[in-house]
């Protein structure tokens, strides 16, 4: 596409009608600076953007009037979205011709890309087809090849969304809410804009390549294990590990009462205390849901201690929710970076089982941890689990070591270091205390919602 396009050839490969092409070019969206008939190579870039933004709701004229105060908003993502030019375009047909790979291979691979939406495929993409058949041809089977796809688009799907949104709020949205306006925030933007993303893609290989090696260990004892007799698996991928869920005990009411940035905040405090907590017992953070955190262990021990220590760091913190547990350890399928099994689904309700503070786990993690002379385990109840056709044993760990003194507000259910609490209330010969005057006010308005523990 460095050559110029005629009409006929922009029409034929965007779909658009001639009239309409002309009328972006009038509002100044495409190129005017050629003579005649022609349009300019990224003219087509443009109408891919303009064709988008009509869908997303945003017409032509809104972004010819955003042109006033914003500059060429168009020209600056054509620029910093496209790489390096390679730009031949193709439909995906005749670019899995080029790639020498099957149709209909090629468009599962479009589709687990999560690419549908994008009809048109450049170089960089019949490059990568052409990958796809080379690993294919090493005798990688076509459903773990797509499952590699599917990490690859959402996971970096997920970091270029994370780089742009969090430039957008913390860079650009700063600048506007320093006075910055029209031509000037277009510049500050941008030189920060510059700078920040030369930094991308070095990050992304140097976290990778730390991630890589850790992988690689991991892989290392699976070979030791193997090699050491154990039985292989019925079905690949199929692993046997240690599950540990933990959550926040009263994010709902704590969400209604703080506010969702407070909420927010309490939740990357947590997430950092988890990440610490598991790095220190060999675990690995699996996936964040909301105020839920699924963890991964090859040992149940360190499953169970990784909750103890998260439990006591978090216990150190002032205003700190409660936590609950729940671990569970068995066999479960090794799909996409992430399990599947009904292991994964007890562990869940076990966790949905456990009380502020307990950490419950099943006879299976029990029988596992059980030469650990630290943990001692205090059966429960068997108890019927919701979706699980057998009552499941239940075991709670006992601790050794004392939690620091600590209020509860019995408004949002913080933790409060006694000392620092901001605000007391004489209720019925108790002292109640709160985080804020605003819990208390709640309190005193409507006292028979709460809950007062012992
Ligand atoms: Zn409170």
């Amino acid at each position: 596409m460095d050559s110029r396009l005629t009409t006929d050839e922009l029409v034929a490969r965007t779909g658009e009608t001639a009239d309409r092409l002309l009328r972006w070019r009038e509002l100044g969206l495409l190129a005017r600076d050629v003579e005649g008939t022609d349009w300019r190579a990224d003219d087509f870039d443009r109408v891919r953007l303009i064709q988008y933004a009509e869908r997303r709701g945003v017409v032509a004229d809104e972004i010819a009037a955003a042109r006033e105060t914003q500059g060429d908003v168009l020209g600056r993502y054509v620029t910093m979205s496209r790489g390096p030019r390679t730009r031949r375009i193709t439909a995906l047909d005749s670019a899995a011709r080029r790639a020498d790979l099957d149709q209909r291979v090629a468009l599962r691979v479009w589709s687990a890309a999560g690419r549908r939406d994008e009809p048109d495929l450049d170089d960089d993409d019949v490059a990568t087809l052409r990958n796809v058949r080379s690993a294919l041809a090493t005798g990688l089977p076509e459903e773990a090849v797509l499952q590699l796809v599917r990490v690859y688009a959402d996971a970096l799907g997920r970091v270029a969304e994370a780089e742009c949104r969090l430039f957008h709020y913390y860079v650009h949205d700063r600048l506007k809410s320093e006075g910055l306006a029209g031509a000037e925030l277009v510049a500050a933007t941008d030189a920060a804009a510059e700078r920040l993303f030369a930094m991308i893609e070095p990050a992304i290989v140097y976290f990778h390549r730390k991630a890589w090696a850790r992988a690689l260990r991991d892989d290392m004892i699976l070979h030791l294990v193997d090699e050491g007799g154990a039985a292989p698996s019925s079905a690949p991928g199929e692993e046997q590990i240690s599950i540990l869920f933990v959550d926040l005990a009263q994010f709902t009411p704590l969400t209604e009462v703080m506010g969702d940035a407070t909420a927010a905040e309490v939740v990357d405090r947590f997430s950092d205390i988890v990440r610490d907590a598991a790095s220190r017992h060999e675990g690995r953070v699996l996936k964040q849901i909301g105020d839920a955190f699924m963890l991964v262990f090859r040992d149940a021990a360190e499953a169970v201690a990784c909750a103890l220590e998260t439990d006591r760091l978090a216990a150190l913190e002032h205003e700190f929710p409660a936590l609950r547990f729940g671990v569970h350890s068995g066999r479960a399928l090794y799909r996409e970076g992430d399990y599947v099994g009904a292991s994964v689904n007890v562990a869940a309700r076990v966790l949905d089982a456990a009380e502020r503070h307990q950490v419950l786990v099943t006879a299976a993690v029990r029988d596992q941890a059980s030469d650990v002379s630290e943990l001692t385990f205090r059966l429960l109840e068997v108890r019927a689990l919701k979706g699980m056709a057998e009552p499941v044993e239940l075991y709670e760990v006992q601790r050794s070591t004392e939690r620091p003194a600590r209020a509860v507000d019995p408004v949002c259910g913080m933790q409060l270091d006694v000392g620092r609490a901001r605000a007391r209330l004489r209720w019925h010969d108790r002292e109640l205390m709160f985080c804020s005057d605003n819990c208390l006010r709640q309190f005193v308005a409507t006292p028979e919602r709460y809950r007062i523990g012992s």
